[in-house]
């Protein structure tokens, strides 16, 4: 049977760019169909215009900071438009640069919506196209709650391309997404109400990152409302938004921000012409291979549903190029200890296992763990404190877990992951010497379990 080509890939974002660029390097003939925008999620609406706006908010504490150490400021003034406008010019660069490394590759780009006619063709554009295997990639969506006048809330979709910054944020959700934007917008200088349905938000993250992250978003005047959920919401004549809660409390606000998880893209997809299966969640379920129900069709990326992150999904595509096209480099992707930032203000940092998990897992559990306030903020008023904590196997001295609540959080345990990785145990921590003076050797300098 002959194919117009060797692989089609539907979504040209993080994971489907992967797959389609480096198949095309080992020689396949491949195109891609992105219906949206180049670079996916991350590049547009997820990653990479956060992380900006979190830089942007970040310069609040900056500012506060500066004053102790000589600066006079004057009043600080914020123009929203400008960090947009910039934002925007910046993306735009990016969706070059991914055209490029398509085009570069030898990919054929088609930009349109890929719809699924069978197994081993889509159609684009009105034209159908064939192919011997076939990627989907096409990454989530936002979803809210279906409540009376949830059509007045927003997503981080529209976040991103707001013409004012509300003055009034209520941000419903207790993951990822709520933390971040209610730390954006709060650091901008909105009012920001974080509601979160259960009794502490980012479930699953260890118990002290979280109560920690806690008590310093309180401090620093953020108002954090769990145990509340929204009921409806009613839009008033002068486009104002109130919220009517489930306890009776009615909270007035600007912007509603519904951060409450993602659903898989699969919108006019095709899928029903095909022998592609859902899980139980609505996710494209497939086997270790990414391989679908239809034998010719493989599914990777958010819309599987297992780690929704971009590092992932570029494994996951690299994986299945690897295994399509050039069989002796493939390696399966290690799904152990993948490191993980929330860009809150301040940061979370984490690889590997939290105390409770550990716990769950039948390990002899050693914690240490320490509070300090960084040397960056000590000629200041601001009173933020770091935390650090190392999740130890008392019975092998392996270190389970890192955890860290600070400024650079991120870029911390980026590094501490590799030592993880590679089975570092307490003592070798003990043994490593630090760098004098950062908030980093504090990993390194943690003698005593805690009780
Ligand atoms: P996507 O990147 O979503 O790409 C899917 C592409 O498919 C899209 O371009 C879409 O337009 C296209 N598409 C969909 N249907 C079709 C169709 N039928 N035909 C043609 N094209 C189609 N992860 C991190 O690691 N770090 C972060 O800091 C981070 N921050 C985030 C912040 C936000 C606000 C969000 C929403 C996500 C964030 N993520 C972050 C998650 C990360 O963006 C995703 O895990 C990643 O983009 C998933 O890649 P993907 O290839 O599966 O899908
Ligand atoms: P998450 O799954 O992380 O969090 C969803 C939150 O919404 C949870 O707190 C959940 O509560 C709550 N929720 C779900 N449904 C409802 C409802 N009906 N009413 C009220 N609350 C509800 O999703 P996000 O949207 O924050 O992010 C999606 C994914 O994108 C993340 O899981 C992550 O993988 C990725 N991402 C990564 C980032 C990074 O790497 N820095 C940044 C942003 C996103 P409960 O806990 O009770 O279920």
């Amino acid at each position: 049977m002959n194919y117009d080509f060797d692989l089609f890939v539907i979504g040209a974002g993080s994971g489907g760019v992967r797959a389609a660029r480096f198949a095309a390097s080992f020689g396949a003939k491949v195109a891609v169909a992105e219906s949206r925008y180049l670079g996916g999620t991350c590049v547009n609406v997820g990653c990479v215009p956060k992380k900006l706006l979190v830089y942007g908010a970040h310069f609040a504490e900056a500012f506060d900071q500066a004053e102790g150490f000589g600066w006079q400021l004057g009043e600080a003034n914020f123009d929203w438009a400008t960090l947009i406008g910039n934002k925007n010019r910046e993306i735009q660069r990016l969706n070059g640069i991914y055209r490029t490394l398509l085009v570069n590759s030898g990919v054929t780009l088609l930009e349109g919506h890929a719809r699924l006619l069978d197994g081993h063709r889509v159609e684009v554009n009105g034209q159908v196209i064939s192919a011997r295997h076939i990627l989907l990639a096409t990454g989530g969506w936002p979803q809210r709650p279906d409540i009376p006048g949830a059509e007045h809330a927003i997503t981080s979709n529209e976040a991103f391309f707001l013409e004012q910054l509300p003055k009034r944020v209520l941000v419903v959700g207790g993951g990822y997404i709520a933390v971040e934007f209610a730390s954006i917008f709060h650091g901008l200088g909105a009012q920001t109400s974080l509601l979160y349905r259960g009794d502490l938000f980012l479930r699953g993250f260890d118990g002290a990152v979280r109560t920690h992250l806690q008590e310093e978003l309180s401090k620093s005047g953020m108002g954090l409302q769990f145990n509340s959920d929204i009921e409806r919401i009613d839009k008033q004549a002068d486009g104002s938004l109130l919220a009517t809660l489930q306890d009776g409390r009615v909270l007035a606000a600007d912007a509603v921000f519904y951060a409450t998880g993602r659903r898989p893209m699969l919108d006019n997809l095709g899928l029903e012409n095909t022998q592609v299966q859902l899980d139980k969640r609505g996710y494209v379920q497939v086997d270790e291979l990414y391989q679908t129900g239809e034998p010719s069709i493989l599914a990777i990326g958010d819309m599987i549903g297992r780690v929704q992150l971009t590092p992932v999904a570029l494994a996951e595509g690299m994986a299945v190029a690897r295994r399509l096209f050039k069989p002796e480099e493939y390696r399966a992707v290690d799904y152990q200890l993948i490191p993980t930032a929330v860009f809150s203000l301040p940061n979370i940092g984490t690889v590997g296992l939290s105390e409770e998990q550990a716990k769950a897992e039948g390990f002899n559990v050693q914690v240490f763990e320490s509070r300090f306030r960084p040397m960056q903020l000590t000629l200041g008023s601001c009173q933020q404190k770091t935390l650090m904590k190392l999740v130890v196997d008392a019975d092998t001295d392996r270190v389970l877990g890192c955890h860290m609540v600070g400024p650079d959080a991120g870029e911390i345990v980026q590094g501490m992951a590799v030592a993880l990785k590679a089975g570092a145990t307490k003592q070798i921590f003990d043994e490593t010497l630090g760098i004098h003076p950062t908030a980093a050797e504090e990993f390194v300098t943690m003698r005593t379990p805690r009780n």
